[in-house]
């Protein structure tokens, strides 16, 4: 997966996105942000 970050226009891939984890509940919620400008680009939800 290789992205372009909207914001700073910056490469973006598995290997430089800042991941961030944040348990809510029993839900793990991991934030994905551009590792360049600190935008936040998704985040997904684990069980
Ligand atoms: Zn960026």
């Amino acid at each position: 997966m290789a992205s372009i970050c909207p914001h700073c226009k910056g490469t973006v891939n598995l290997s430089n996105v800042l991941r961030e984890k944040d348990v809510k509940d029993s839900a793990i919620e991991t934030l994905y942000a551009c590792p360049h400008c600190k935008a936040v680009l998704g985040f997904s939800f684990m069980s």
